[in-house]
């Protein structure tokens, strides 16, 4: 492992904490109660700063000011060009203001700035480009029917949209939620994730800066169980989007079903299966099932986290696998060059460390890592288990972190079989170069979405979400608008009768 980097103070010396209140109707208020909770920089452990923290009593006051911003405009009756060049504004303000966003984000999140700066806020850009291009394309069908009949149907906003994300990807995770509900006309009531409210409080103050009207977007750090569970089972809000853990997925749809039925879509776990095939370049496949687990420490809903290597390429692929999981470049996540920064938070950095244990007493074999990384912060050596066996915890349960587990195969039934064994279904890596075992396996997986000799490709485009217990709907691309548009059947007879 690279030496341990010296923890220092942020390289960007742009980055500070601007906002650290809610945002209701386009204001920075504290929280009614005035309490707060302190958000911590990863790589030490240490106070960023105390954040409003915001609870029942706040998500009255947003979901009221999105509400109004609802239902007596302007958001949904501005015409849609109007606001598509309100989200075009927005995207030149985060050109812009790109690299203290980055420092930001990589501040409060602990991810490497160089990905933050060079991968994360220009795909948060794009996706507001990409979503300001689909609000004046929206529209409905007219529709032939029997009889004397003119039929139409008209696409229209649901309403308030209640959003709670996680802390993995902040930024990303706003814009998947935020862009297309904006688009289509709705207005947002965002609950932040707890461990990183940051980033997403100074890109919305921007977004106002950009003209977004008040109340059409507010914004709650807080708690899930207060301020998540308020917005979940609030009976004002129209629609729910949820990405995180399986178990919190399942409050979420209790909290809707006992409120007021509100529609739901869930980007929820996953135990994604990469499969390298026996015709494989191994080296290309060493690199990219280590891209597909490592990249952004293993926190990825999506990582690849069950590594099926065919039998005979098994031996070569584990020892390249380890020899570049000990090259991986571990330290402050603001240097230069680095690939892996710590884990978000203790609680993670515990329960990783808690798989990693359970691997080594359930059997598997620990051929890298498998401890912390330097005397401070949440940093976890990149780590390798061999010889995993479908029923072990690592091999079943989402571990959310650097741990790379090696499952052999022989057959493509087998690898069919196993990969589908699983609660999850989110998605899958596939690599080969045969055409015909790409076919089979695409077909065959019971999956969101089929990398095929790629991983985590992200564009604005493509839709992303899971099958089973991985969610329900699909974000980003076109798909993602029918999860806020209301469709209303529309008949008027020809002559009046
Ligand atoms: P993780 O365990 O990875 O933090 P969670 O699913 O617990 O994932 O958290 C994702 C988001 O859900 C966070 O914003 C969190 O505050 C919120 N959340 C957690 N519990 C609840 C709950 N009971 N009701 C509503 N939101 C919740």
């Amino acid at each position: 492992y690279s030496t341990a980097a010296a923890i220092e103070e942020p390289i960007n010396p742009s980055v500070k904490v601007h906002y650290n209140q809610l945002l209701i109707n386009g204001q920075f208020v504290d929280a009614a109660s005035g309490k707060t909770f302190p958000t911590l920089d990863p790589r030490t452990g240490d106070v960023i700063t105390h954040v409003a923290e915001g609870e029942a009593e706040d998500i009255n006051r947003a979901v009221s000011a999105a509400r109004k911003a609802f239902d007596d405009g302007p958001w949904p009756k501005m015409t849609a060009y109007e606001r598509s060049r309100i989200m075009l504004r927005f995207a030149d303000l985060l050109e812009k203001h790109n690299d203290e966003i980055a420092a930001l984000e990589t501040w409060d999140n602990g991810k490497p700035y160089e990905q933050s700066a060079k991968i994360e806020v220009p795909m948060l850009t794009r996706l507001f480009r990409y979503y300001a291009g689909w609000a004046d394309k929206i529209h409905g069908l007219t529709i032939p029917v029997d009889g004397s009949l003119h039929v139409q149907t008209l696409h229209e906003p649901i309403g308030v949209a209640g959003q709670i994300i996680p802390w993995n990807f902040p930024l990303l995770m706003f814009g998947w939620k935020v862009g297309p509900a904006l688009a289509c006309g709705n207005t947002v009531v965002l609950k932040t994730a707890e461990q990183t409210p940051l980033s997403a409080l100074y890109v919305s103050k921007l977004f106002h800066e950009a003209g977004l009207p008040p109340g059409v977007l507010n914004v709650v750090s807080g708690f899930g169980p207060t301020a998540g569970a308020a917005l979940a089972s609030h009976m004002e809000v129209d629609k729910l989007a949820f990405t995180g853990s399986t178990d919190t997925g399942k409050v979420i749809l209790q909290l809707a079903a006992k409120s007021n039925l509100k529609p739901v879509t869930l980007e929820l776990g996953g135990k994604s299966p990469f499969i390298v095939c026996e015709d494989a370049d191994v080296d290309k496949a060493v690199e990219m099932a280590h891209f597909a687990l490592f990249f952004n420490q293993g926190q990825c809903c999506c990582a690849g986290s069950r590594t099926f290597v065919h039998e005979r390429v098994y031996d070569e692929f584990l020892e390249k696998a380890k020899a570049r999981a000990v090259e991986r470049v571990v330290g402050d996540p603001f240097k230069e060059g680095i690939e892996q920064g710590p884990q978000v938070d203790s609680d993670q950095f515990e329960k990783i460390l808690g798989y990693i244990r359970s691997g080594i007493e359930g059997g598997a074999t620990l051929e890298a890592g498998g401890e912390r990384f330097g005397a401070k912060g949440y940093y976890i050596k990149p780590t390798v288990f061999s010889n995993v066996q479908d029923d072990m915890l690592i091999a079943k349960e989402e571990i959310f972190g650097p741990v790379q587990s090696i499952l052999k195969f022989k057959d493509l039934d087998e690898v069919i079989r196993r990969s589908n064994a699983s609660r999850y279904g989110l998605a899958a890596g596939v690599f080969t170069h045969n055409i015909d075992t790409a076919n089979t396996l695409t077909r065959a997986l019971r999956v969101g979405s089929v990398w095929i000799n790629c991983f985590d490709v992200f564009d604005a485009a493509i839709p992303f979400g899971g099958y089973k217990m991985s969610g329900h709907g699909r974000e980003k691309g076109i798909y993602s608008l029918s999860n806020y548009l209301q469709v209303k059947a529309v008949v008027t007879p020809l002559k009046n009768p």
